[in-house]
């Protein structure tokens, strides 16, 4: 299968494009984020997408068991010898009618994409069995990333599954206890900051260019192609049936940035005939994408963002030594890197962006615990949006959706803990406490 594939600078007037085998995740020219690119025409692809079900059936071949590549051909950046697969991508897309039922949705319409079913715990794996494949395409020895939790297990786990170095910068207190212990535990160099996420991010780039390590966060253009699979899998959940609604947390953009590139290429080609809404999600006290989207009306404009939005209002930030906060620590972050490229992804998928107060957040969350296969909090920030989006309208209860819960339910213990003991929320549910005394325990169980 040839390989076509080339990277490109998004910024219009810049455009300049290079090899896929350089390890630059920047452009050398003018500093603007990088796409992959195809030349679709020389590409073998399949007829329809129905015929990517066929690789089930040999599940037994590393590649055709992966859920990011049984779909190669459609992110086709390195031969078959450097693929680097731990078996991502193994998730399911959960019908669920008790939350559809919650959120006034019609029967059949809600679904929920649990991403936490990956090795590490979220959909993290499903960029980084892609980049770690660059990875080994450029000859990277030693890598790194910052994180606020999620991407630092993903990183540590492929990178001691494929014996390379590893460092991991973290902020402050910053880190859910689950995603922490997954860094220690796969023996990656852990680097904690005095500082925040944003303050991670700025380190480690400076950190990898000095020291020439390959770096992983979502910078890195080979994750978003890995992530776009994703949405294939959601498609392919609902036999090849595109729905209304993708509704996504919003952090450092990557996702929405990847899901807006992945149906842009399959409308393109032919392979679907519609492209769903994306619905982003925010949190207040992270949101970076809602204030410049709402109320400075920021928009891709075929590439000519007006940066000077996002310079004043970052500068601003700095002037004011603005820290985001929000619960939901995935999305605890307000410089997203993709920033532009999910501008493109809301053009794309003619979609919108709010943000939600973390109350409403943790009560979504608690509601996926009762109702389906749990979540950590910044995932329920998508179920939370759908309430809203259902609330004011946007979404008609005879749509299909797609809520992507991105990470596992155990990944941040302690919010769920103290939800239920300290009586947080509306669902809180905690333990009722007893003599040890048959009669007094066997009362309470029939009241
Ligand atoms: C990383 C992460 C996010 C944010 O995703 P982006 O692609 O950075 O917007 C959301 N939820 C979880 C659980 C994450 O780990
Ligand atoms: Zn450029």
């Amino acid at each position: 299968m040839a390989i076509t594939a080339y990277q490109k600078c998004i910024n219009p007037d810049c455009g300049a494009e290079f090899d896929r085998t350089e390890a630059i995740f920047k452009c050398p020219k003018c500093g603007d984020l990088l796409d992959i690119q195809y030349d679709w025409s020389k590409a073998k692809l399949p007829e329809k997408m129905e015929d990517f079900s066929k690789r089930w059936a040999n599940r037994n071949q590393r590649l055709d068991f992966s859920g990011v590549w049984r779909f190669r051909e459609l992110l086709n950046f390195c031969e078959d010898e450097h693929k680097v697969t731990i078996g991502e991508g193994q998730t399911i897309l959960q019908q669920n009618d008790f939350i559809a039922k919650e959120l006034g949705m019609d029967k059949g319409n809600v679904h929920l994409q649990y991403e936490g079913l990956n090795p590490s715990g979220s959909f993290k794996d499903n960029g980084m069995t892609a980049a770690f494949s660059h990875a080994s395409l450029v000859g990277a020895k030693s890598c790194a990333c910052a994180s606020t939790g999620n991407t630092s297990a993903a990183v540590s786990l492929y990178a001691h599954s494929c014996g390379m170095k590893c460092t991991v910068f973290i902020g402050q207190g910053r880190i859910a206890f689950g995603k922490l212990s997954q860094a220690m535990d796969y023996g990656a160099q852990t680097i904690q900051i005095a500082g925040d996420f944003d303050d991670c991010m700025k380190q480690v780039q400076d950190v990898c260019s000095k020291l020439n390590i390959y770096l992983l966060n979502s910078l890195n253009p080979f994750r978003l192609e890995g992530q776009k699979t994703i949405m294939y899998r959601i498609i392919e959940s609902l036999n090849w049936q595109v729905p209304d609604w993708i509704i996504v947390p919003g952090g450092n953009l990557g996702n929405s940035s990847s899901f807006g590139k992945a149906f842009k290429e399959l409308k393109d080609l032919g392979l679907i005939d519609r492209i769903p809404c994306l619905a982003i999600i925010n949190a207040c006290g992270a949101d970076t994408l809602s204030y410049l989207v709402n109320q400075r009306g920021l928009k891709w404009n075929s590439g000519w963002v007006e940066s000077k939005e996002i310079n004043s209002l970052y500068a601003d930030f700095t002037a004011k030594k603005f820290s985001p906060h929000t619960i939901a620590s995935a999305i605890e972050i307000s410089r997203p890197v993709n920033l532009k490229k999910c501008l493109r992804s809301i053009e794309i998928c003619d979609g919108l962006v709010i943000d939600l107060p973390d109350e409403e957040i943790k009560d979504a969350k608690a509601m996926v615990g009762k109702y389906g296969l749990g979540c950590e909090p910044a995932s329920a920030a998508s179920v939370a949006g759908l309430r809203r989006l259902v609330q004011d309208g946007t979404i008609d209860p005879g749509e299909k959706v797609a809520c992507v819960l991105t990470g596992h339910a155990l990944k941040d213990p302690d919010l769920t803990v103290n939800y239920h003991t300290k009586r947080e929320g509306v669902l809180s549910n905690p333990p009722v406490e007893v003599p040890n005394d048959l009669d007094k325990i066997i009362d309470i169980i029939k009241a």
